[in-house]
């Protein structure tokens, strides 16, 4: 998969997060060996780091630093954001914002180093909440981000940057692909600080719990809220196939297995081994009611859609959160705190 040369000179933005840290180990695995990995935070917080990987501490609001990290650049992923859970996004709207910034300066600066693909990581926050208001959801289709409603903050920049891809395509000629990614998780990633996603968190506090001998746990909301969620590997895959593709519109790359947090719970408890008090936090945020990808398109286009059967996936995520805890790492130590102010 993906129809670079093996030595071209990719670029990976966000590469010291979740997905870009994956996708770096990936290329890699795939032989490519002209990586270059751009991420605002300092090296030693990455959650995978490689050596023979071009590693460069740079903030991406800023325009030089983003023409500096396009330089040469045959293929742009493009997945740094300031982003994370429903905790964090409907508390912190303009800093989901500001990540505008990112996307219109490597947009410009993929331009003018003559990118040949560029992708753009968008998401399911982009669709119109009021189709997200019952937890029996109909699967949400690339349409319906339209009439625009999208989650305040996040999902509008989201939006706002999809629009902004298919403009530098029309107008400039910039192959570019943009995919709306449903809940990914799987391991190195983040599981505390607060930006976690449910996934994570779940299986933090089962683990937590399991390590500490205190069988509660506390679930944002009555549980009753639904969502999908796509294990890594698949999101890689989704990942190089759309960037491959012929696909010129915004396209869901998500599971289908639709399951409710209390479902999701129940698969944790089974994979620890446990049984816990639940405590259900109705004030806490919790998003859409009921949220799931509609694969229709993807699987028209591609002939392809996720398949990692959740309870599958999350075994490895838990394992390996439960590993990290055990061993006393959180990664809670680099904050959106020590993260700079953009262009103050
Ligand atoms: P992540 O937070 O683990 O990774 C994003 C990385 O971007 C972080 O390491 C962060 O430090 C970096 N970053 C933030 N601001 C930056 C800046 N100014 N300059 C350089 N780097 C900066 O998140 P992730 O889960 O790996 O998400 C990757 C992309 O996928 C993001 O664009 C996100 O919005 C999108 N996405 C993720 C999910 C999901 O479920 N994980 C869902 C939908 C969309």
């Amino acid at each position: 998969m993906l129809e670079q040369a093996k030595d071209d000179l990719i670029l990976v933005t966000g590469a010291g997060g979740f997905i870009g840290g994956h996708l770096v180990a990936d290329l890699r695995r795939k032989g490519f060996t002209n990586i270059r990995a751009v991420d605002i935070k300092p090296l030693e917080h990455w959650y995978q780091r490689f050596d023979d990987v071009e590693n460069i501490t740079a903030d991406l609001r800023l325009r030089d630093a983003c023409f500096a990290a396009a330089k040469d650049a045959r293929c742009i992923f493009n997945l740094a954001a300031d982003m994370g859970g429903m905790g964090f996004i409907e508390t912190h709207k303009a800093e989901c914002m500001i990540s505008v910034l990112i996307n219109t300066h490597m947009l410009m600066a993929a331009r003018a180093a003559g990118t040949e693909r560029f992708f753009y990581s968008s998401s399911a926050c982009v669709y119109a909440g009021y189709k997200q208001n019952d937890p029996n959801v109909t699967a949400l289709k690339e349409e319906d981000a339209y009439p625009a409603d999208a989650e305040d903050g996040y999902g509008w920049e989201k939006l706002f940057s999809e629009r902004m891809c298919r403009h530098f395509m029309e107008d400039y000629g910039l192959t570019c692909r943009v995919a709306r990614f449903h809940n990914v998780y799987g391991p190195y990633g983040t599981f505390d600080g607060g930006r976690e996603k449910a996934p994570a968190a779940i299986s933090r506090k089962v683990a937590q719990a399991k390590l500490t001998g205190r069988h509660e746990i506390e679930i944002w909301g009555d549980g009753h809220q639904t969502r999908s969620f796509m294990y890594i590997d698949d999101c890689l895959e989704g990942i190089y196939r759309i960037t491959d593709s012929g696909i010129e519109y915004p396209i869901n790359l998500g599971s289908a297995e639709l399951v409710s947090i209390n479902q999701l719970v129940d698969i944790v408890e089974e994979i620890a081994g446990v049984k816990l008090k639940r405590i259900y936090k109705l004030d806490a945020p919790q998003g859409v009611r009921g949220r799931n990808s509609d694969n229709t398109r993807i699987k028209a286009e591609l002939g392809w859609e996720p398949s990692t059967p959740l309870r599958e996936g999350m075994e490895k995520t838990y394992r390996w959160i439960f590993d990290e805890l055990k061993a006393g790492r959180t990664d809670s130590v680099f904050t959106r705190d020590t993260i700079p102010a953009a262009a103050a």
